[in-house]
């Protein structure tokens, strides 16, 4: 008989290979599991998430900005037209490349890997079934499964008509009515994606605004400005029902704490009102690993209920982010090898990819607010930004909220172009334990958007000096 592994990772996306990485790292005899029928390594952020979704919202930017603004730079275009079949490819080759970067570094690494489902059947022992089925014996199991789109009762997915992130990420033409369920994340990233394409869109949402969880000030500016760009919303909303027509879908739609219904038409509608773990064909059951009545997985450091049976990434809880997934990764596998493995949930950035960008790290004012901590805000409009004004690019602002007493930063808030890099300098000086004095007393390239994080964290202490 073989050395038994010293883990066995079912689920090949950003928690499970990285996880498997640092575990080869580490010296550690791994394998790693994953059922996608394309073969493709990366789980759904590199085959059916971040990555499809960045490349078509890039190039979608692009297409939209030659049309609207590039004759205001002086840049005159003739001609301009879409090719959505040369789109949708060149966001399959982005996919491409990356999911065989992941198999090269499998190889790398030393990580085996075995392609089909991942089954445990005992603790110690996972069956693989697949083209080729094997059984594995390990000493520590890791369950990487991810998550699935959380359905919605009465709009059946059909990924044609009726259609989930998944199918918004290769729709055949433009849809003339794109209807979206869910004002969060996936709904207003690729419903910006097919409005830029042509199609008129409507987010319906259950509550009175979109990105809940997002700082009340940003997602109220960041509506308004959607709502300029032509998107049209639905707050407080549900639909309650879905008609199937040859070429049309009849939603039925009713305000959210009751009233008349009203009938919405669209060529197609997206369902996006959230994910939810996925640990179905698992075998959880026949070894008794405990889930919450939301089907996560119940962890302690990783640590599942049954000895040497770990979950990680989208599985557990915590925000459902490929970098928070990976930092999982490396921390349980850390912690499986003696180490010190920890993540700080407090500074996990979130960052929503629409144009502007929204980027956003540690707490809300709500959230400040609610736990009666005392705080003070800085804020800087970009619209005072030098790069920002040459650039003609001078939506949103950048918001600080640093700790009253000690001026520790808090939580950082930003709408603008290129927020998603600008916030990871709030999420350095966070996870320093730094004061909102340290960003306005660090030197910042001159002229750069940074500038505006700057000046921000000078308006903590009321000494911004360029607005
Ligand atoms: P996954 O990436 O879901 O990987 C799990 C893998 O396990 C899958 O490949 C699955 O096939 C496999 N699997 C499941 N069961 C078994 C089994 N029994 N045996 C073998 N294999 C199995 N996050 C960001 O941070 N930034 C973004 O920009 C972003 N954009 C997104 C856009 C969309 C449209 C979507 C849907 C998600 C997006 N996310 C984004 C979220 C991100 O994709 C997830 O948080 C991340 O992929 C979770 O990683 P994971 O490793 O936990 O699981
Ligand atoms: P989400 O949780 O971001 O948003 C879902 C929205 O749907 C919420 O605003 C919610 O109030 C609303 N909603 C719920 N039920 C509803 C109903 N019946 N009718 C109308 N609205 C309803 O979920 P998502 O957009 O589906 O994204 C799923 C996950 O994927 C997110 O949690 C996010 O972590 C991840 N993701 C991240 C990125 C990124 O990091 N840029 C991009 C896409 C997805």
């Amino acid at each position: 008989m073989s050395e038994p592994y010293d883990v066995v990772i079912i689920g090949a996306g950003p928690g499970g290979y990285n996880a498997a990485i640092r575990a080869g790292q580490l010296g550690l005899k791994v394998a790693i599991i994953e059922k996608r029928d394309s073969k493709k390594l990366g789980g759904t952020c590199l085959n059916v998430g971040c990555i499809p979704s960045k490349a078509l919202l890039h190039a979608s930017e692009l297409y939209e900005a030659a049309g609207n603004n590039f004759e205001g730079l002086g840049i005159k275009i003739s001609g301009l037209a879409l090719d959505l079949g040369q789109l949708l490819k060149q966001k399959d080759d982005a996919v491409d490349g990356l999911t065989k970067g992941v198999a090269y570094l499998m190889k790398k690494n030393k990580v085996e890997t075995f392609f089909g489902a991942g089954e445990i059947i005992a603790p110690g022992k996972v069956r693989v079934s697949g083209e080729t089925s094997a059984e594995l014996d390990t000493k520590n199991i890791i369950i990487a499964t991810g998550s699935e789109v959380t359905p919605l009762p009465g709009v059946e997915i059909d990924e044609k008509q009726i259609i989930s992130s998944t199918g918004a990420l290769s729709l055949p033409s433009v849809p003339k009515h794109l209807v979206v369920i869910g004002g969060g994340v996936i709904g207003l990233e690729l419903g910006s994606v097919w409005r830029r394409l042509g199609a008129e869109v409507t987010v319906v949402e259950y509550l009175d605004r979109i990105l809940p969880t997002m700082d009340g000030e940003v997602s109220k500016q960041f509506q308004r400005i959607l709502k300029k760009q032509g998107v049209n919303f639905k707050l407080s909303s549900k639909v309650t029902g879905a008609e199937k027509l040859k070429t049309k879908v009849k939603l039925s739609v009713e305000p959210a704490a009751g009233g008349d219904a009203e009938q919405i038409d669209a060529d197609v509608v997206l369902v996006a009102i959230g994910r939810r773990p996925f640990t179905i064909g698992l075998g959880l059951e026949n070894i008794g690993v405990k889930l919450d009545k939301r089907g996560v997985i119940i962890t302690d450091h990783f640590r599942t209920n049954i000895d040497g049976v770990w979950a990680i990434g989208d599985t557990i809880d915590g925000p459902m982010l490929a970098h928070k997934a990976e930092d999982d990764g490396v921390a349980c596998v850390e912690l499986m090898a003696g180490k010190a493995g920890h993540v700080n949930y407090e500074t996990v950035p979130s960052v929503v990819y629409t144009y502007p960008e929204i980027a956003s790290v540690g707490k809300t004012e709500e959230e400040l607010k609610a736990a009666s901590i005392k705080y003070k805000v800085g804020k800087f409009p970009f619209a005072a930004n030098s790069r920002a004004k040459t650039n003609h690019e001078t939506d949103g602002f950048v918001k600080v909220l640093a700790d009253a007493a000690s001026d520790r930063v808090l939580g950082c808030h930003i709408i603008g172009r290129e927020a998603g890099e600008l916030i990871a300098e709030a999420v350095s000086v966070m996870e320093f334990g730094g004061a909102s004095e340290d960003i306005a007393r660090t030197c910042h390239a001159h002229p750069t958007r940074s500038e505006a994080v700057r000046q921000a964290a000078m308006g903590v202490e009321g000494w911004t000096m360029q607005a």
